[in-house]
């Protein structure tokens, strides 16, 4: 039962480097978890060094995972971490987080 769930996140950290492949470009990338294609992806961080965090979602099924500490790619399109929390919200949805059980 573990396993299933470890493998699902895993399948989610999958997708970090395939969105890093196609910087500064996105592609349609499936669902891990409902197979829909739009996966959607936001990094957010501090502008200037470039550190922040990113969270992938799926938009179908609001199931996605946050990323904490990441080097945003300079392709990458950030928000501020000085965004008000309704701006960073009117981007990112509410979603439910795919927990690593490891
Ligand atoms: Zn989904």
């Amino acid at each position: 039962m573990s396993q299933k769930r470890k493998s699902l996140f895993l399948k989610w950290m999958y997708l970090v480097s395939d969105i890093n492949n196609f910087l500064p470009n996105s592609t349609a990338l499936a669902c891990p978890n409902c197979y829909q294609l739009g996966v959607d992806f936001q990094y957010v961080g501090d502008l200037q060094t470039k550190i922040g965090y990113m969270v992938i979602w799926c938009p179908f099924c609001l199931q996605g995972i946050h990323i904490s500490r990441v080097s945003i790619p300079d392709q990458a399109q950030a928000l501020s971490f000085n965004l008000s929390p309704e701006k960073i919200l009117k981007r990112i949805p509410n979603f439910t987080l795919v927990k690593p059980d490891y």
